[in-house]
Parts: structure tokens; C-alpha cells; sequence
């Protein structure tokens, strides 16, 4: 189980990034404006980092979804701030296609990356 987890971990990260994107730049959401941004990593960096938006610790990094509404895949994701990594409780769910994001949000299958527009 843990294999598989860090298989999609991976794959989500190869797949989120283009030729262009930089090595260690991750994309992640201010807290308080929930717009996101993007930052290289830090070693021994630890989040929440501090937001351009409001000059404090209140970014976390995002989770990708590349789901549509209607059940197909999107190259272009959409950010998502799930509340499990900033230690809170419950389930979040994508603003645009109301699926559940999960920290390691998984990819939609293959076939329809593959399909994505
Ligand atoms: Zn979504």
C-alpha cells in the first residue's frame, strides 16, 4: 500500500511538471487569500511558508486536480489547499469539480491524461 502510494506520488509529480518548470519549484496556496504561487524548496524548509500575499507563514503546498466536472482529465490543474495538511479534520473537496482532494492527490487514469485538453 505504501508502494503504491509513493508510485502516484511520483508520477503526479512528473506528470504536474512541464519541460519549462524548474526542478524543486512547487506550487502552493496562500491560506488567508487561497491563491496560489509557486516557490523553489528550501532544505530544512518547513511549511507554512511565507505567502507573497500576505508577507506571513500561510502558505502550504497544493495539491494538483486534474479532474473536470464532467469526468474527464485537464492538463492545466486545478490548486487545491487540503485541510489534512495544515492538521486540520475532515474531507476536502475541489472547488471545480467537487471531487475529495487527498494530500498526494491521485491522477485521473492514464487513458484520460493521455485524452486531457
Ligand atoms: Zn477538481
Amino acid at each position: 500500500m505504501l508502494l503504491v502510494g509513493s508510485a502516484a506520488y511520483i508520477w503526479s509529480h512528473f506528470a504536474g511538471a512541464s519541460p519549462a518548470d524548474e526542478a524543486n519549484v512547487r506550487t502552493y496556496i496562500c491560506a488567508e487569500t487561497g491563491k496560489s504561487f509557486t516557490h523553489r524548496l528550501v532544505i530544512g524548509e518547513r511549511e507554512p511558508i511565507v505567502s507573497p500575499f500576505t508577507n506571513r507563514n500561510t502558505g502550504w503546498r497544493a495539491e494538483a486536480c486534474y479532474w473536470t466536472k464532467d469526468g474527464r482529465a485537464k492538463k492545466k490543474p486545478t490548486w487545491v489547499l487540503v485541510k489534512q495538511r495544515m492538521g486540520q479534520e475532515g474531507q476536502t473537496f475541489c472547488p471545480d469539480c467537487d471531487r475529495e482532494v487527498t494530500p498526494h492527490n491521485a491522477l485521473p487514469p492514464r487513458e484520460l491524461m493521455d485524452a486531457a485538453e
